[in-house]
């Protein structure tokens, strides 16, 4: 499997400085920030630094060091904003869309992490 990377995704150009963000924390290979038009009270993004299009690329050609930082990342902004099940926030939702059928808007690997209400259910109908 081959995995093409357009260096000019909108989380390219935050990760280059071209744009700005709202960071929420940031750690050696990760960046977790707002998205910019959030669907929960929390609606927080986590992104690997590296350039990877899908979880499935992230997941075959990523480092150890990369995917242990990316799990802990996420795990992090769980715990830093409070929506872990049995805290506050009462639970979240983690999402990873991925390609045409998972209506990835977004060509660069990215987690919603979603919380702060009742969700719903996960699909429509
Ligand atoms: P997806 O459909 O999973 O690719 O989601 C892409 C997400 O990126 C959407 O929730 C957008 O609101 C979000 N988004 C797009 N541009 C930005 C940006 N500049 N800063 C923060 N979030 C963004």
């Amino acid at each position: 499997m081959s995995y093409d990377y357009d260096d000019q995704n909108v989380f390219a150009k935050i990760l280059r400085g071209e744009i700005p963000n709202d960071t929420v924390l940031e750690t050696a290979h990760s960046l977790a920030f707002n998205d910019i038009s959030p669907q929960a009270p929390v609606h927080v993004l986590v992104i690997p630094k590296g350039p990877y299009v899908t979880y499935d690329h992230f997941s075959a050609e990523a480092s150890d060091a990369e995917i242990l930082d990316y799990t802990r990342a996420v795990q992090a902004v769980i715990e830093k904003l409070g929506v872990a099940p049995g805290g506050a926030g009462q639970g979240y939702r983690l999402l990873v869309n991925s390609g045409e059928a998972g209506v990835q808007e977004v060509p660069h690997l990215h987690t919603h992490v979603l919380g702060g209400r009742v969700l719903g259910r996960m699909l429509p109908g």
